[in-house]
Order: structure tokens, then sequence, then C-alpha cells
């Protein structure tokens, strides 16, 4: 290893570190092409009823196939995203994907479905969301309830002046507003009485460890008792183990999505599905 001096003091220079800082730099410029070359795509992970199995929503995922670097996972690249901007560009393109392919269902006769999609708060800050998102349901003449947004407790720490006039409008619109990941923040929780929210998805950080790990089962337990003394919907996310979603029904949980039940499909795969198995209506 060679040291440099920064203008902070000394830091330590490892190839390990340059390789990271040449990953970084790579990515960030592929990034800024990879909606012009559509290159990206969205599969759908379904939420089912931990009773029956029965699809009652699905999320969308982005996936990442860069003509330079492969296939890239979202954790590899949504962070690089926020931090040069281009999340928001990749933010409005995600909505108008998700939409167009619900108002395509809808023509299947799938008309039920709900798609929740994730919004960043960096698209909170740089743009008026609920404009945005009211122009593109009207552009596919779908009702607000037909789609979800999740978004983590980031969005509320950043606390733009118009976060809250936002969800207010959102809500109006019939939107569906989610708190993801939810217990792996850091912020209070007085948020979550001012917030019009509609549920929590309790993050699969702590699905992970029950039944077994006592301190997981205590933090979803203790997810479980605020979701249900604030009236508010709980998803279970990354259920992998019958032994999991058991002891999610028994706490009181009704929906989950997860390995257990399918990973993000491609949209016709997720339609197949949708017609042949007893669906329910979300909500
Ligand atoms: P998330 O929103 O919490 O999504 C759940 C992630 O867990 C997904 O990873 C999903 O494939 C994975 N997962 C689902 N079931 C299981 C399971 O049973 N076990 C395990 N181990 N994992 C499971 P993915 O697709 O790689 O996405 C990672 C994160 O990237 C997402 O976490 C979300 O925060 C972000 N992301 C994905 N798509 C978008 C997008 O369109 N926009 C933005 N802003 N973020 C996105
Ligand atoms: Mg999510
Ligand atoms: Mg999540
Ligand atoms: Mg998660």
């Amino acid at each position: 290893d060679c040291k440099r001096r920064s203008r902070n003091g000394w830091q330590v220079f490892t190839p390990d570190l340059a390789q990271k800082q040449q990953d970084r730099l790579q990515i960030e410029t592929q990034l800024r092409r990879a909606l012009d070359n559509s290159e990206f795509r969205l599969v759908y992970q379904p939420q089912v009823d931990l009773r029956h199995g029965g699809i009652v929503a699905a999320e969308a995922l982005i996936r990442w196939q860069s003509h330079q670097l492969g296939e890239l996972r979202p954790d590899l690249f949504i962070s690089h995203a926020e931090t040069t901007g281009d999340i928001v560009r990749i933010g409005d393109w995600v909505l108008r994907e998700a939409c167009r392919q619900v108002r395509e269902w809808r023509e299947q006769g799938l008309d039920f479905v709900r798609v929740a999609i994730n919004v960043s708060y960096r698209q909170f800050v740089a743009e008026d969301l609920a404009v945005k998102v009211a122009e593109t349901l009207r552009e596919f003449d779908l009702p607000g309830s037909a789609l979800e947004l999740e978004f983590t407790e980031r969005v509320l720490i950043e606390d733009a002046p118009a976060t809250l006039r936002t969800f207010a409008e959102l809500r109006r619109m019939g939107v569906v507003l989610t708190i993801d990941d939810f217990g792996e923040g850091y912020s209070a929780l007085n948020y979550l009485r001012r917030l019009p929210i509609h549920g929590l998805k309790l993050s699969q950080l702590f699905v992970e460890g029950v039944p077994e790990n006592r301190s997981d089962v205590a933090v979803c337990e203790a997810v479980g008792a605020i979701a249900r003394s604030l009236g508010l919907d709980l998803v279970a996310e990354g259920v992998e183990r019958e032994s999991q979603r058991r002891f999610l029904l028994e706490l009181g949980v009704p929906v989950g999505q997860g390995f257990l039940f399918a990973p993000g499909l491609p949209p016709d795969e997720l339609a197949r599905r949708l017609a042949n198995s007893g669906t329910r209506p979300a909500g």
C-alpha cells in the first residue's frame, strides 16, 4: 500500500480503494447513457396473502443490463445514481414504465393489480412528485389507487419543505403510500403520526432471523404493535422459509413478499400467475 496526502490528513490508498473508485467512475459514466440506450427494465415481485398465497399487489424492481458492464443489481448502482442526480430521470422512467405496464395489464382484464414503485428521496427534493404522478396517471388513464409509492425514512430526514404537502396531495389522489425497509432507519417515530401514509414494510433485515433469533423476533413484534396501534397496513419483505411465513401469520402480518413465493418476475410471467392463481384485490 502507498499513502497519499489528502486535504483532510493521511489516507491509506490501497489497490482495493483504487479499484472501487475505478468501478464508481465506470458505473457513473455508463449510467448516464443507460436510459438513452434502453438498458433498464422492470421485474415485478408479487405481494401475497400469507394465508393462501393469492397475489394482492406487485413491487416493480429495476434491472440494469449494461452493454458495457453486464447485469447490475440496484444495490450496486442506485446510490451512485442518487449521488449524480441521474436517479431523478431514472425514477421518472420507472414511474412511466410501471404505469404503462399496469395499463397493458388492465387491457388484458387484470384490472385489480396495484403496482408499487420505489421512490428515492432525491425525487422528493428535485421535482414536484405529486404533479409528476398526477400527469403520469392521467396519461395512462389510471386511478391513483393503481399505484403505490415506497419510500425510505431518508425522505423524512431530508425534510424538504414541500414533502408533507406532496404526501397530502398524493394521498388525495388515492395513491398508496408506504415506508419501505421499516426498522432500518434511524429517525424518531414521531413522524409516523404526522404523515398521511397507509402502511409499513417490515425490513427483511429482521424477517431474516425469525423465528429463531430472539432480538429479530422482538423487533418484528414491536413493528407489528406499532402498525396495529396506528392502524397501518403491514407487509413483510424477504420471506424465504415456511417457518417465517408461519411466524408472521401468527404475529398478524397479512401480506408478505419473498423468494418463498416468487422473485421479481418478467411482466408476462406475473400476468400468467395472476390469470392462473386465486387472486384477491389489494387493500
Ligand atoms: P427493496 O425495495 O427493499 O426491495 C426488496 C429487495 O429484496 C429486492 O432486491 C428483492 O429482489 C429482494 N428480495 C425479495 N425477496 C427476497 C427474499 O426472499 N430474500 C432476499 N434475500 N431478498 C429478497 P433488488 O431488486 O436487488 O433491489 C434492491 C433495492 O434497490 C430495493 O430494495 C430498493 O431499495 C432499490 N430499488 C429497486 N428498484 C428501484 C427503483 O426502481 N428505484 C429506486 N429508487 N430504488 C430501487
Ligand atoms: Mg421496496
Ligand atoms: Mg423493501
Ligand atoms: Mg429491503
